[in-house]
């Protein structure tokens, strides 16, 4: 078990916040506490070079700490309850929107009405609806649920009040997400596709390379590896870039989605679903790297991305610009490409 070091970032006017990180050879594994702000996020890269000056050129990953508390280094310590959540998760996503210049007055009043339950009752007597009899194994496992419907009317339902406030962001996601996956047409996307973007959405949202479960303590677990691998590979391969998955997940754009589709086709194929085609196996895929580096046996299927170490303007954008291929150019906003 690697040891455990910290460094601080401020995180208010008189406080700093600690951050716990391990060094294993030369990589660095670094928890961010689960409700950091991001003002406080964007210190971690220099503060963790200031920390470890003598690791030259590490790989650093990003993963979220499983307790939501923060610990200050002058002692004290502040555990958010689920209100502070619903707070922190909705800030977060309203600040990704702005800063990638995709929000909108609809998406924004979405989600600033967003209800958010965290009554473990309702989460269950949903969970309970939508399962057959004896497929109830998994809900433990499941961190909230985002009931369909038209985008507005969608509530969400967490797991209890112990969530992480990663697993709010990606519900938190979820009431965003285009009407045109929900309804009664069929989605043009398959769940594992729209699971894929949502976790994306997440991860870059909370900075996180891979995002740890509230079991994770006990079972290390990583969300949704498999499905952001898809969309991480196509990115890297220049198949398919941010903008494509922003405009397919809040505008339900036809291309983009079909870009979408076609890198889970290709780097998540499931042969189980019918209407998944044949593809590459992910780890057969370009650009696939099973373990770039290994933390311990039992964590090697953390994400293919190895994380970069990069400074906090780029911390949003770690994947390589689209290459400017010549590609047949969007009609406009408007036509839905
Ligand atoms: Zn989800």
């Amino acid at each position: 078990m690697a040891e455990d070091r910290h460094f601080s970032v401020p995180y208010d006017d008189t406080r700093d916040v600690q951050i716990r990180y391990q060094v294993i050879q030369h990589n660095l594994k670094v928890f961010i506490p689960a409700s950091l702000p991001e003002a406080s996020r964007m210190w971690i890269p220099n503060r963790l070079q200031e920390a470890e000056p003598t690791v030259s050129g590490p790989n650093v990953v990003y993963t979220n700490e499983i307790s939501n508390t923060l610990n200050f280094t002058d002692g004290t310590s502040w555990t958010p309850d689920h209100q502070d959540k619903v707070g922190y998760a909705k800030q977060a996503v309203q600040s990704y929107l702005d800063t990638h210049h995709v929000n909108t007055p609809e998406l924004q009043s979405t989600l600033s009405s967003a209800s958010i339950s965290g009554d473990p009752m309702q989460f269950a007597a949903q969970y309970t609806q939508g399962q057959r009899p004896g497929n109830m194994g998994q809900m433990a496992a499941t961190e909230g649920i985002t009931t369909p419907g038209d985008r507005g009317a969608r509530q969400v339902l967490m797991n209890g009040f112990d969530q992480p406030a990663p697993a709010y962001v990606h519900e938190s996601w979820h009431t965003l997400e285009s009407n045109v996956f929900q309804g009664a047409l069929r989605s043009p996307l398959s769940k594992d596709a729209i699971e894929g973007m949502t976790e994306y959405l997440t991860q870059q949202t909370t900075g996180l390379d891979f995002r740890r479960a509230l079991d994770s303590e006990h079972k290390p677990s990583t969300l949704y590896s498999r499905e952001t691998s898809a969309l991480e590979l196509a990115m890297k391969n220049g198949e398919l870039s941010q903008n494509d998955v922003h405009r397919s997940y809040l505008r339900g754009s036809e291309s983009p989605t079909g870009r979408v589709e076609a890198a889970h086709r290709h780097y998540f194929p499931d042969t189980t679903r019918k209407d998944v085609g044949a593809g590459v196996p992910l780890t057969q895929a370009p650009g696939y790297d099973s373990n770039p580096f290994s933390f311990s046996a039992s964590q090697g299927h953390d994400t293919s991305s190895p994380g970069q170490y990069v400074p906090p303007q780029s911390q949003y954008t770690p994947y390589p610009q689209r290459p400017s291929t010549p590609r047949a150019k969007s009609p406009g906003r408007s036509a839905g490409g």
